[in-house]
Parts: C-alpha cells; sequence; structure tokens
C-alpha cells in the first residue's frame, strides 16, 4: 500500500461521486379516505398529520360533527405514514398507497 493514501481516498467510491440531485428523489405518496359518517370530529388527525394534509370541512356529518378534508393543493402532499389512520378513535381513516412521485423542491425549502 502506498504511504500516500489517506482517508479520503480510501473512503472515496471507486466511481467517484454524484451531486444529490432532488428530482431523483420520489416521495412516497397516499390518499387518505375519510368515512364521514362515522366521524366524531375530535381533530386528532387533523392534529399528528406530519405534513399538514387534512383540515376541518365546512358542512357537519349526519351527527353534527365537523368532519376532516384534504386541504385544497394539498392532494398529492399526503406521504402515506398512516398516522391519521392510527389515532382515529373511531377507524373512520383508511390510507391506501398510492405510486411515488418526485419531490417538488417548494415541499422542502
Ligand atoms: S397518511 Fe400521514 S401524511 Fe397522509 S394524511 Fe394521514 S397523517 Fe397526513
Ligand atoms: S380522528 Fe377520526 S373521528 Fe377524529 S376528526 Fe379525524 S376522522 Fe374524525
Amino acid at each position: 500500500m502506498s504511504s500516500k493514501r489517506t482517508l479520503q481516498t480510501v473512503l472515496m467510491p471507486v466511481r467517484g461521486r454524484n451531486p444529490f440531485n432532488i428530482n431523483k428523489v420520489l416521495k412516497p405518496r397516499g390518499r387518505p379516505h375519510i368515512n364521514s359518517n362515522i366521524c366524531k370530529g375530535c381533530g386528532f388527525c387533523i392534529e399528528f398529520c406530519p405534513i399538514g394534509v387534512l383540515e376541518f370541512s365546512d358542512t357537519v356529518n349526519p351527527w353534527g360533527y365537523q368532519y376532516p378534508r384534504i386541504k385544497p393543493g394539498m392532494e398529492d402532499a399526503c406521504v402515506n405514514c398512516g398516522m391519521c389512520e392510527r389515532v382515529c378513535p373511531e377507524f373512520a381513516i383508511e390510507v391506501f398507497e398510492e405510486p411515488p412521485i418526485p419531490y417538488k423542491v417548494s415541499w422542502v425549502e
């Protein structure tokens, strides 16, 4: 082994490094389906969504509770984490996996 080999040359991958390209990163995607008829309007799903995808609708269900809906413009923002599904005490939400899409730079700024 040459004595001139430094730690940097040893650790460097054989094919070199490429700059990080955000356009090649795919974002997992989901779509929450909300059963508004059994929602009790607790708001847990809205509070615990890490992306802020959900908000209360303007209307109420047959029991008089405001139920969540996807915010306008956030239709592709859900990352399929399933948090809203897990925290709903009424089992009113089911999240379905959708094909991943490239990140929008505006999502990470
Ligand atoms: S699955 Fe996750 S990101 Fe999508 S709406 Fe539910 S809590 Fe938000
Ligand atoms: S967590 Fe369930 S019951 Fe509570 S607001 Fe969301 S959908 Fe309705």
